[in-house]
């Protein structure tokens, strides 16, 4: 490596969908970028808007549920390999970048290899939802704290945990849970949650296909157990997902689609032909 270059990687959160909901300093980085490290839940639109004409894009996505993911240590050598040729590279995240993303392993890789790096934080998917749906996660008299969890996996909840989880008055939100939810319905439904608490799913939050669906946990079974949801969704429960009805103010028009693209087999799509030398 020239020792006149001091590599430099920029994790930015790119918000949760709405391209708008981008921060200043992260639209002002995107610009600067030569390689930018593009995650699936990342508005199209933030890169057509903000990336140079000749930045290298390269989408990492990961999709877990269709089995269709980049490698971490694909990424990881993505990002340490440009950053040591002396390029501005951008790691780009849907939401926030610490909130279930694998920012650390990324973080531990730049120190070994003694690459600066900077955090930009970006608007996480519950955010963008509460505000969206209209729903406030810590409004008075309906909760007082708002926890961010999830249950992708059966594992990850104990039995304890899920006690703990009915009785309190906390909202709780869950990200990456959609296919376990009449599962995780199930569990707070068996240590008799409160019946004023309501179960919202809200689907691609803050974009244009912005779904909300709303219920009891007596008519879950009849409602929304058969859904199935479109990927991004969200999990939220609470007394507050009562305020949705009231509140609700984004219009989406009855408008059908999915923002997101899928992650196509696991391979990396890149824009140049750059890629193919790091591919392992
Ligand atoms: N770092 C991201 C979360 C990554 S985990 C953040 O801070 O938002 C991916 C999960 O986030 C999805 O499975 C979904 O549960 C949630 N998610 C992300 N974007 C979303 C959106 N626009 N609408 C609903 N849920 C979303």
């Amino acid at each position: 490596m020239d020792k006149t270059i001091s590599p430099k990687v920029y994790l930015i959160g790119a918000g949760p969908g709405d391209p708008d909901l981008l921060t200043l300093k992260a639209a002002k980085l995107i610009a600067k970028a030569n390689v930018i490290l593009c995650d699936r839940l990342v508005s199209p639109q933030i890169l057509r808007e903000h990336a140079a004409p000749n930045t290298e894009i390269i989408y990492v996505g990961k999709e877990c549920s269709k089995k269709a993911s980049t490698p971490q240590s694909l990424i990881n050598i993505l990002m340490v390999n440009h950053a040591k040729e002396g390029k501005t590279v951008v790691r780009l995240k849907g939401g926030d970048v610490s909130v279930f993303s694998n920012i650390l392993d990324e973080l531990k890789v730049l120190k070994k290899h003694q690459i600066s790096y900077e955090i930009v934080p970006g608007i996480t998917a519950a955010l963008g939802a509460a505000a969206c749906a209209g729903m406030p996660l810590t409004a008075r008299g309906y909760a007082t704290s708002v926890r961010f969890l999830t249950y992708y996996t059966s594992e990850i909840v104990s039995d304890s945990h899920w006690d703990e989880l009915a009785q309190t008055s906390d909202t709780l939100v869950f990200y990456m849970s959609k296919g376990n939810l009449a599962n995780l319905v199930e569990k707070l439904k068996e240590r008799n949650i409160s019946s004023d608490k309501k179960i919202a799913v809200v689907e691609q939050a803050t974009t244009p296909f912005q779904k909300v669906y709303t219920s009891s946990f007596d008519e879950f079974h009849r409602k929304l157990k058969n859904r199935n949801f479109l990927s991004p969704s969200l999990v939220i429960i609470g007394k507050t997902a009562n305020l949705h009805e009231e509140y609700s103010w984004m219009q989406n028009d009855g408008q059908e689609g999915t923002y997101f693209k899928s992650v196509e087999n696991g391979s990396l799509i890149t824009n140049s032909q750059n890629f193919i030398e790091y591919a392992v």
